[in-house]
């Protein structure tokens, strides 16, 4: 098979192979990796897609991107390692369903994407003498998904970024207490602060001179290309139903909803999507009035989604050939309050026996806002954590306890251990030590 490139968004960089874009994170130029072409899937995959499994349906999605960099056999077990867990589709009303993502290790949805991630970079330094570190910026559920995703994988050094007091308990424990390969340090500002951080550190001369780096945020393809499978399981549940399908996906850095179009790109029949924001509302502001304004990122319950220059839209754009028309037929996006988010999670606990989180509950009102006007379609939004990560607000909203995982029950006894840093200068020389 020929061997599918990756190109900079920015333009001034050379094409590479996955395995190249995988290992650099980011292009020479700062920009994103994107996929020279995207072949759609025969029809009869989306017209018989009950008739496969869910491991031969990853497999068909993401293979025309990984080309032969990993062999058939290891893309197969990589696929059948990262999963193993469910991802339900509940039913919560009539037309209207949530697709659970967060029964993974570290019960969030970026567990399946760390987990490709990981195994292909332990794939790819198989051969390598130089180790591989991983620079990560999280504003929640990222650092433990990813610090899990990568516990013990050989040749890879993973260091966390971030932002001191604004991510809950329960995943600074996910990030801080697991040692081994895994570091953590504590950033004195904002996610956007740690992200910018990282940005640097990745076209940083000196850095790049001794240290092979790459990101594990879902500006790495092989974390965005796998959240194409969500999308694909749900569809393959719903199919029968022969519904105009639409999803509402909590939005924060754009990459999970952009892998959802790029689902629909390879032919899964898709009606409309719904980007649904907290109170940072850069892309819900572009889709009003075509302008795009980054603005710094605000708090909110809906922490992981705290980002005020979301760094996959530019991917969304491409998707449709920056195009605005053409993305508004595709793309609706809304903006929810704080406020909003907590009457939603009560109604859905009251009214549907569903305890959400706030994430999820922010896709549900962007789903109710569409339906409103389209109500004849089928909506899916993505629950994309746990409530129990967002313990403190749900049980607040609920006014029920409620029950701790077995896996999260197993980390709370344990120790944090971070370092502190403030500037960017502290980031390198901490690097520098390593
Ligand atoms: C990361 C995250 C999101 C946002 O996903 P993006 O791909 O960054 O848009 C939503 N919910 C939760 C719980 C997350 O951890």
């Amino acid at each position: 098979m020929n061997q599918m490139q990756f190109y900079s968004l920015n333009n001034q960089s050379p094409k590479v192979s996955f395995k190249e874009a995988v290992v650099r994170g980011i292009a020479p130029d700062r920009g994103l990796y994107f996929p020279e072409k995207i072949t759609p899937l025969p029809d009869d995959f989306f017209e018989n897609i009950t008739a496969l499994s869910e491991h031969k349906i990853a497999f068909k999605a993401v293979k025309q991107f990984v080309g032969d960099t990993l062999s058939d056999l290891e893309l197969q077990q990589i696929i059948k390692e990262v999963l193993d867990f469910n991802l339900p589709l509940v039913s919560i009303d009539t037309n209207l369903a949530a697709l659970e993502l967060f029964h993974g290790p570290t019960m969030a949805f970026k567990d399946v994407g760390a987990r490709f991630m990981a195994r292909c970079l332990g794939s790819f330094s198989k051969n390598e003498n130089k180790k591989i570190t991983v620079l990560v910026a999280t504003s929640g559920d990222t650092g433990g998904a990813v610090a899990n995703g990568f516990l013990g994988v050989s040749g890879v050094e993973v260091v966390i970024l971030y932002p001191s007091g604004k991510v809950s308990e329960i995943q600074e424990k996910q990030l801080t207490t697991l040692g081994q390969n895994i570091s953590a340090l504590e950033v004195n500002g904002t996610f956007d602060d740690c992200q910018r951080m990282v940005k640097t550190a990745f076209v940083d001369a000196d850095l790049q001179n001794q240290m092979q780096l790459t990101s594990a945020n879902s500006i790495n393809i092989a974390r965005w290309l796998p959240q194409m499978f969500y999308f694909l399981f749900a569809y393959k549940q719903i199919q029968h139903l022969n519904k105009k399908v639409v999803f509402a996906v909590p939005s924060g850095n754009f990459g999970n909803i952009c892998a959802g179009m790029m689902a629909q790109k390879l032919g899964m029949p898709v009606h409309h999507f719904i980007a649904a924001t907290n109170c940072n509302d850069t892309v819900p502001q572009f889709m009003k009035h075509g302008t795009y304004t980054p603005k710094p990122s605000k708090a909110t319950i809906s922490n992981a989604m705290d980002v005020g220059d979301p760094s996959n839209f530019i991917r969304i754009r491409e998707l449709y050939g920056n195009d605005f028309d053409r993305l508004s037929e595709q793309l609706t996006s809304y903006s929810f309050s704080d406020v909003a988010t907590k009457s939603a999670l009560k109604s859905l606990y009251e009214n549907n026996g569903y305890v959400a989180d706030p994430h999820g509950a922010v896709g549900y009102l962007g789903l109710k806002k569409y339906q409103q006007q389209y109500p004849d379609t089928y909506g899916i939004f993505l629950e994309t954590a746990h409530p129990v990560k967002f313990l403190d607000t749900v049980e607040e909203v609920i006014g029920e306890k409620l029950e701790i995982p077995i896996q999260i029950q197993k980390i709370l006894p344990l120790q944090k251990v971070s370092k502190k840093i403030s500037s960017y200068e502290d980031l390198k020389s901490y690097l520098l030590k390593k």
